[in-house]
């Protein structure tokens, strides 16, 4: 093999996780290599992940905004409004580019030298690297070794996936035509967030749930309901209590079978596709782990302590790979913590604030904890709500759906969780992270002049309504 120079840290995995901590490290002044095998950087998020979906999302969006949303707004659309489908993949597609590429230009900028290829361990300070291109196989030196390999989709057993007419998201996001029906396992984020894209290119959605609820763990049980209903009311069918027991594929058609998990009564539904989405899992393939050993626990995560160290202090372990959220911004946050470890010896997540989205129309967004988590837990809390539909920017925006909720401790009144439910959540749940990272009050926020008018005001009310009034409700 040749043998490339020693590097400080080097990083396995370009995703959130991998080139984040990458920038960080040569950013610190340490020499620095990450290795990706995809071709791209940005990982499982920039390339079928966050940035495709919200493309289609958004576009989407647009799309039955002009189909049914234009009347009371004065715009007369004239002719009739379709949607190409090419061009809107291609539009996702542009936005993808564009992003991994930029990432690479930030990889150039800050000297972090990129090998495009497949690692493994060869043992615990070396990493043989496979270019993804063929050629020889080059094994690089490191003092220190940043495990980000990120995630897969879940199999669903028996299912076989073809990524054709049954998909993981990876299928789902560049099918190549519209599905007259779509069958979806899995109510969480990534389901609804396609549920919604393919319903709003008219195709017959409906979303098979083995829970009695969606949106899947740290969803606020009254946020979950609310976002169901409203769901539902652009079309989108629930089977919710339901168990999938099985799907074939016949031709064209993709036969599954399902039995509600209360009545044992069974059913068929047919369609043109089906997405499986119900969750996803560590991926560790090809790494080698085995040639040093590493702990990897019964979901396939690798096992890490509080400073993301393996078992080998020097080899640490980020993103959807080990504990926690699959998140990119978790993921990302992990990154940078752990190259501070290696050259700080000190680093800081706190996984108390973590956000949690869902992109459908109106947005859901969370931090902290639910009411059902506060009640389990026992502890006293003060609730204030207010609703978009007294918020004079969502009023004036005809957008006015949902509401924010603000739970807070009954005696110390600090925030303890922030749900929304409303256009934008996605942007507004960061003032709520900020408020929780400086341990504030729900007083602190309602003191707090927000401007007007805008959708944020909504976030000041509520908090208000937590120890005293909201005025506009
Ligand atoms: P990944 O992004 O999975 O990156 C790991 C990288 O490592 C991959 O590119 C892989 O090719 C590479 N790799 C693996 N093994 C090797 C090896 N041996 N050698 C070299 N390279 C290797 N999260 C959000 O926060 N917001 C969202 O809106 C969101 N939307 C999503 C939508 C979808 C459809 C999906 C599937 C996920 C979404 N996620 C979202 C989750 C998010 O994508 C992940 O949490 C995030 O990408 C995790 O980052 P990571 O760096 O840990 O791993």
């Amino acid at each position: 093999y040749a043998t490339e120079g020693e590097h400080d840290v080097v990083v396995i995995g370009g995703g959130p996780g991998g080139y984040v901590a990458a920038i960080k490290a040569a950013q610190l002044g340490l020499k620095t290599a990450c290795i990706e095998k995809r071709g791209t950087l940005g990982g499982t998020c920039l390339n079928v992940g966050c940035i495709p979906s919200k493309a289609l999302l958004n576009n989407t969006h647009i799309y039955h905004q002009i189909l049914h949303d234009t009347k009371d707004r004065g715009i007369e659309v004239q002719g009739e409004v379709t949607m190409n489908l090419a061009k809107l993949q291609k539009a996702k597609d542009n936005s993808v580019s564009a992003l991994t590429k930029g990432i690479e230009g930030l990889f150039k900028k800050n000297k972090v030298d990129y090998f495009k290829g497949t690692a493994s361990f060869v043992d615990e300070h070396s990493i043989q690297v496979q270019p993804v291109d063929g050629g020889e196989a080059s094994v690089i030196k490191a003092k220190n070794i940043i495990i980000a390999t990120g995630s897969e989709p879940t199999p669903f057993p028996g299912i076989e996936v073809d990524e054709e007419r049954i998909v993981t998201s990876t299928g789902a996001l560049s099918l190549k035509e519209i599905p007259k029906k779509m069958n979806i396992i899995g109510g969480g984020i990534i389901g609804l967030e396609m549920a919604s894209v393919y319903s709003r290119l008219g195709s017959e959605v409906t979303i098979i749930e083995f829970m009695t609820s969606i949106g899947g763990a740290g969803m606020d049980g009254e946020v979950a309901k609310q976002s169901q209903k409203i769901l539902a009311k652009q079309g989108i069918k629930f089977k919710l209590g339901n168990k999938v027991t099985s799907a074939v594929r016949e031709g064209d058609n993709v036969k599954v079978e399902i039995e509600d998990v209360k009545s044992g009564k069974a059913e068929t539904l047919e369609g043109d596709v089906l997405l499986v989405a119900i969750g996803r899992r560590p991926y560790t393939k090809g790494l080698n782990t085995e040639a040093i050993g590493l702990d990897i626990d019964e979901r396939g995560r690798v096992v890490i302590d509080q400073e993301y160290r393996t078992k080998h202090p020097h080899i640490r372990v980020v993103g959807d790979v080990t504990f926690g959220a699959m998140l990119a911004h978790k993921a990302e946050e992990e990154g940078i913590a752990a190259v501070e470890y290696i050259k700080n010896g000190h680093g800081h997540v706190n996984y108390g604030v973590i956000p949690g989205v869902m992109y459908t129309h109106p947005e859901v967004a969370w931090v902290g904890q639910t009411e059902e988590q506060l009640k389990k837990e026992g502890i006293a809390y003060s609730l204030g709500k207010f609703p978009f539909l007294a918020n004079s920017r969502a009023k004036t925006n005809q957008d006015s759906e949902g509401f924010v909720k603000i739970l807070s401790d009954k005696e110390t009144d600090r925030i303890l969780g922030v749900h929304i439910i409303g256009p934008n959540a996605g942007e507004m749940i960061s003032e709520g992270v900020l408020a929780m990272e400086y341990g504030a009050s729900s007083e602190d926020v309602a003191r707090t002049c927000h401007a007007h008018p805008t959708l944020s005001e909504a976030f000041k009310e509520a908090a208000m309504a937590t120890y005293d009034k909201a005025i506009h409700f």
